[in-house]
């Protein structure tokens, strides 16, 4: 099992002939940027190491591959979150049911006051969403693999594109792509995003486009569940709720009409698509 080289397909939407680079096929269990993130966890040596503690939301794509990590690497997975609704305990599903299956511990605790600031010689600290330097190790392969495929195929006016939310997929792609890549602000505004950005290396950002419509992660809005239903309709392929769904509205706004040829990099997460859906058919099918 190696986790990388996904395939790169064409797909018409909306008319429009785009590329996408299918990392939601890397792997049935660990697959998507958290994949591409964790790499270095995954390949390197750490023989001391026993633990890894993170902490986030209880339905995080985060913390199901950090499952799918540890498990593979036969290391204890400690996640901190705020609070776990009850209708989950009661029914776990997605992401969450899925990281408990794997083995992962999940300690419900005010976050601020209760995460261990210094952690034992044995345990690796993941922060929030794998926003971490060592996220550019799996990262350049990706990069790499793009610009394999761009050379066999004669690719010139390239420009990337993939939906942010800590923004380091993206940050790093642009670091390691001799190409534009272009991204929008999914969790936050895009002046979060630009902190995010900072964060980890102070030149060389990705480009943020704007939506006029203010969107919070994780509600509702009928048009990401209308997109996201035309393009499974159109392509056949199933894109996340949470983030692809503003990323190919903002596609949709910006990037159509345009000269340039696009690679939009699907990134995974459809284990967390079943509750989203859950709720997306309760609000507006109305199916219970
Ligand atoms: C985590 C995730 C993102 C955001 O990745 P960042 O590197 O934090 O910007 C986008 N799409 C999907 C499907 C994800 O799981």
């Amino acid at each position: 099992m190696n986790y990388t080289n996904s395939p790169i397909q064409q797909i018409t939407f909306n008319n429009q002939e785009i590329f996408v680079k299918r990392d939601d096929l890397l792997h049935k269990d660990f697959s998507g940027n958290k994949a591409r993130k964790f790499y270095y966890f995954l390949k390197n040596d750490f023989k001391d190491i026993k633990k890894v503690v993170s902490y986030g939301s209880c339905q995080s794509n985060a913390m199901y591959s950090l499952s799918c990590l540890c498990k593979i690497r036969n290391w204890d997975f400690e996640y901190y979150v705020d609070h776990i609704p009850s209708y989950l305990k009661d029914k776990p599903i997605g992401n969450y049911k899925g990281a408990l299956d794997n083995g992962m511990c999940i300690i419900e605790k005010e976050l601020e006051k209760e995460i261990p600031s210094k952690f034992e010689e044995d345990t690796i600290f993941i922060p929030e969403g794998g926003a971490l330097q060592e996220a550019q190790y799996g990262i350049k392969i990706l990069a790499d693999e793009i610009i394999s495929w761009s050379k066999e195929t004669k690719q010139k006016d390239l420009k990337v594109f993939l939906p942010s939310g800590t923004g380091t997929t993206a940050l790093y792609l642009q670091k390691y792509l001799p190409f534009e890549v272009l991204t929008c602000a999914c969790v936050g505004d895009s002046e979060y995003l630009k902190k995010q950005f900072n964060l980890l290396e102070r030149n060389n950002h990705p480009t943020i486009l704007e939506m006029e419509k203010k969107y919070h992660f994780g509600k509702l809005y009928k048009e990401f569940y209308e997109i996201h239903k035309q393009l499974n309709k159109q392509t056949n392929i199933e894109f996340d709720l949470l983030y692809d769904s503003l990323g190919w509205l903002c596609v949709n706004k910006h990037l159509y009409t345009k000269k340039y040829n696009i690679l939009y990099i699907h990134q995974g997460g459809l284990l967390g698509n079943i509750s989203m859906r859950e709720r997306y058919n309760y609000k507006y099918d109305k199916i219970q």
